[in-house]
């Protein structure tokens, strides 16, 4: 673990299993110096249990550095639960997670991330109080995911600002990888600002739905990097920006919800030397996060939530202008700024 490359000085790594449930769960620490780690928990099928590890390790880290650069008193953690193979008993499966969330003692609150809902984190909830994202309670925020989206979509306006000047998004053209929570509700935002959409998902229901209510242009999934357009969302899962799919995207912009984009760092330095500008992960998607911290703190104030929303956009158009002056990438600009922050 010591010597794995993604691992940053991790405070904790956890590893649960339940034979009984079939949970085989990994919730990462990364750093606790602002507050609690706080960070969804992903339910995905991965090829290997070194890909969840190092997934885990990936989303803490960049939780920590999400939650500094959004001013929240939440510190980097990550759930990751391996897809059970075949059927498995949601419940008990959650049941067990709950188990091994209360188990790490409250150094990590969980919420929703890709695979897991609002329902799941009820069943949490029968286990450990150390869980948000729930839609009934004294303070419940309920899906971040709409929060993210307008999040998103904020930043999109930011960057076409800087790049372009243009102060409004109607008539451009973005691409949207992923209708899922985040994603749709994303386009959504831009379909009512008048942009055009190219969108892609591997889930059929989701892109009929898009090509009636939004007028969604539909491609295949390979494709949606490469398609003509003035803005790239990668909202799917990570690594879409890579050695392969970077010469081919088309777009001068890149800003979308998925966590780990950049397939490696150095894909922030090749998205500035073909000038493409890219708004780091961590700082796009916080409006979730963001929407926890409310609930975490004992009294949700959608004022509050305004306020680090707006704040997000601010922090956005600093990090591009700082890039652009000193001739850096923007992910390594972020990243100064996130560990400056920790101190680490
Ligand atoms: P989701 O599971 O609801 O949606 C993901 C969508 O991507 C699904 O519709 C899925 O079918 C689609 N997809 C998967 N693989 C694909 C592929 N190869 N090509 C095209 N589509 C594909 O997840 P979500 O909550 O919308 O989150 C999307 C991304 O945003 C994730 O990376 C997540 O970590 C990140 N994120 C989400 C939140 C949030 O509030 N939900 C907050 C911060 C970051």
């Amino acid at each position: 673990m010591f010597d794995h490359p993604d691992f940053d000085g991790h405070e904790g790594v956890h590893f649960f299993s339940d034979p009984t449930s079939g949970l085989q769960a990994i919730i990462a620490g990364h750093n606790t110096r602002f507050g609690p780690g706080g960070g969804g928990t992903r339910l995905w099928s991965y090829a290997t249990p070194k890909d969840a590890i190092t997934d885990a390790l990936r989303l803490s880290r960049a939780m920590s550095y999400k939650n500094a650069m959004a001013g929240l008193k939440l510190g980097g953690g990550k759930g990751v639960i391996i897809r059970p193979e075949g059927d498995f008993d949601r419940t008990a499966l959650f049941q067990a997670y709950g188990r091994a969330v209360q188990a790490v003692g409250g150094r990590y609150i969980t919420a929703e991330d890709v695979g897991v809902s609002p329902d799941d984190m009820r069943i949490i909830k029968t286990q450990t109080d150390f869980v948000a994202g729930l839609d009934d309670g004294p303070a419940a925020s309920g899906d971040p995911s709409p929060v993210t989206a307008d999040g998103v979509f904020r930043s999109i306006k930011v960057a076409v600002r800087h790049a372009t000047g243009r102060e409004s998004i109607e008539g451009l053209r973005v691409a949207v990888q992923g209708l899922g929570h985040v994603g749709y509700g994303l386009c959504e935002h831009l379909h009512a600002a008048g942009a055009h959409l190219i969108v892609t998902d591997i889930n059929k229901v989701v892109l009929d739905r898009a090509k009636t209510e939004l007028g969604a242009i539909i491609v295949e999934p390979d494709v949606i990097h490469a398609v003509d357009a003035d803005v790239f969302a990668p909202c799917a899962l990570g690594g879409a920006v890579s050695e392969a799919s970077l010469p081919e995207i088309k777009a001068k912009i890149i800003v979308g919800a998925a966590n780990n984009q950049l397939a490696s760092v150095e894909m922030g330095e090749a998205c500035r030397q073909r000038g493409i500008l890219y708004a780091p992960d961590y700082i796009v998607n916080a409006g979730g996060i963001i929407n926890v911290a409310a609930e975490v703190s004992g009294s949700y104030d959608p004022n509050w939530v305004k306020s680090k929303l707006d704040a997000l956009e601010i922090t956005l158009k600093n990090i591009f202008m700082l890039a652009e002056e000193r001739s850096e990438p923007t992910n390594l600009v972020a990243d100064q700024m996130a560990r400056e922050r920790l101190k680490i």
